[in-house]
C-alpha cells in the first residue's frame, strides 16, 4: 500500500539526530519555556526572514492566542466580524468563535481554492475587524487588494499559515504577509513535531508581548497575572525535534513541488481536475487535491490499486453540527469543493516509482 503519508519514513530520516535532540532535554532537567524553545522562535525568526516568533502549544492556540491578544488590546471586541474563508479547515473558525468574534464565511474561488477576492469588499460592514487569510493546501493566498482593503476598512490581516509554512509571494514568507499568523506543527504539517505545537509570528512588538503572557497563565513575570490567560506553551522536547527538522524543510518543499509537477504534467483523465498552475514559490503542497464527480468511486479504485488517499475536508465547517446558526448558510462553491475533493498522497519521501504507479493507476480509471 502506498500510504497517505508515511510520518515514520519521514522521520527515521533524522532518528539520529532526534533521540540526541531529545537526550539533550530529558538530561537537562528543564522541559518548559528553556533554551530550546528560545533557539527554536530565532531559527523559525531566520527562516522567516523578518518578524518575531513566540513558540506555543498548538496551531489553533496560535490562532485563538491572535484574536486574544487583539481584544485585550482593544482593537477587537465581542460580536465584531472577521472575514475568513468559507473553505478551511474548521481550526480556522474556532479561533474566532472561542473569542467570542463572529466569523463571516466569504467563498473561495474554484481556481485557487482559496478567498475569492472579488467576494471580500462586499462582505466588509462597519464591525468588520479583520481578514483572516488561509493559505489553503499550502498555497498562498494574496493579493496587493488585501493591502488595500486593511488600508480602506481599518482592518487586521492575520494569516492561518497553518498549511504553508516555506511558501512566498514576491519574497515575502507566508506568515510575513499580514499583522499576525499562525503556525502548526502538528506531525502531519510540512514542518511537523513529534506531537503538538505551533507559533506566532507578527512585527507588532506589543502584540507580541501580549501573546507572550497570554500562552503562559497571563503572566510575564512569575505570579503577576496581568492577563486572564491560557497554558499554551511549547514543550522543550518538541521544540528540540523542530530545531532538528527546520533544517531540512526546504528541501523537503522541493520534493513536494516535484511531486507536485509530475502530477500535473502526466495525470491526463478527463473525469479528474487538477489544481491550476502557479508560480513555484507560491504552492508548498501541503495536500494536492484533485476533484472528481464521483469521488468515492475514485477513492475506492484507488484503494483496489493500493493507493491510499484522504479527504482534505469532507464536510464544510458551516455543516458541523457545533455550529448551528451556519447550517443553513448556502455555500455552493465550498460545498461542490468538499463534495469533490480527494488528496493524493504527496510527501518528502516517495519515491519516483510510487508516484509513476499513482499516475498511471490514475490514467487508467
Ligand atoms: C492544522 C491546522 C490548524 C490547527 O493546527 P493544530 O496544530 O492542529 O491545532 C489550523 N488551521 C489550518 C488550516 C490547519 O490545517
Amino acid at each position: 500500500m502506498i500510504k497517505f503519508l508515511d510520518l515514520q519514513k519521514i522521520n527515521n530520516q533524522y532518528s539520529e539526530k532526534l533521540i540526541e535532540a531529545a537526550t539533550e532535554v530529558i538530561n537537562s532537567g528543564w522541559y518548559l519555556l528553556g533554551k530550546q524553545v528560545e533557539k527554536f522562535e530565532e531559527n523559525l525568526e531566520n527562516f522567516q526572514k523578518g518578524g518575531n516568533a513566540i513558540a506555543v502549544a498548538n496551531g489553533l492556540d496560535a490562532l485563538r492566542l491572535i484574536f486574544k491578544a487583539y481584544i485585550e488590546m482593544g482593537i477587537m471586541n465581542e460580536g465584531d466580524e472577521i472575514i475568513v474563508p468559507a473553505n478551511t479547515y474548521i481550526a480556522s473558525i474556532l479561533a474566532i468563535t472561542d473569542n467570542n468574534l463572529v466569523p463571516v464565511l466569504v467563498e473561495p474561488d474554484l481556481e485557487t481554492y482559496n478567498l475569492d477576492i472579488n467576494l471580500i469588499e462586499k462582505n466588509i460592514t462597519s464591525k468588520t475587524k479583520a481578514i483572516m487569510v488561509v493559505h489553503l493546501y499550502g498555497r498562498v493566498c494574496w493579493h496587493e487588494k488585501f493591502e488595500y482593503l486593511a488600508e480602506k476598512y481599518n482592518l487586521k490581516i492575520i494569516e492561518d499559515n497553518a498549511q504553508a509554512i516555506g511558501g512566498s509571494w514576491n519574497n515575502i514568507k507566508t506568515g510575513n504577509l499580514g499583522d499576525a499568523a499562525g503556525f502548526s506543527f502538528y506531525p502531519g504539517k510540512n514542518l511537523g513535531a513529534l506531537g503538538d505545537s505551533g507559533a506566532v509570528t507578527t512585527k507588532d512588538i506589543e502584540l507580541e508581548k501580549i501573546i507572550r503572557a497570554l500562552a503562559n497563565y497571563g503572566s510575564a513575570q512569575k505570579y503577576v497575572n496581568q492577563y486572564q490567560g491560557l497554558n499554551s506553551r511549547m514543550d522543550e522536547i518538541q521544540a528540540a525535534f523542530l530545531n532538528v527538522k527546520l533544517n531540512f524543510l526546504n528541501s523537503e518543499t522541493q520534493q513536494r513541488r516535484k511531486i507536485a509537477s509530475f502530477y500535473l504534467n502526466n495525470i491526463k483523465n478527463d473525469k479528474i481536475t487538477l489544481p491550476s498552475e502557479t508560480i513555484e514559490d507560491e504552492h508548498v503542497w501541503h495536500v494536492f487535491i484533485i476533484r472528481t464527480d464521483d469521488r468515492e468511486k475514485l477513492q475506492s479504485y484507488l484503494i483496489e490499486n493500493e493507493i491510499q488517499t484522504l479527504v482534505h475536508y469532507p464536510i464544510p465547517p458551516h455543516k458541523q453540527v457545533c455550529y448551528p446558526q451556519m447550517n443553513a448558510l448556502s455555500l455552493p462553491v465550498t460545498e461542490k469543493i468538499h463534495r469533490e475533493v480527494l488528496s493524493l498522497p504527496i510527501s518528502p519521501v516517495m519515491t519516483i516509482e510510487e508516484v509513476k504507479k499513482i499516475v498511471e493507476v490514475l490514467n487508467k480509471y
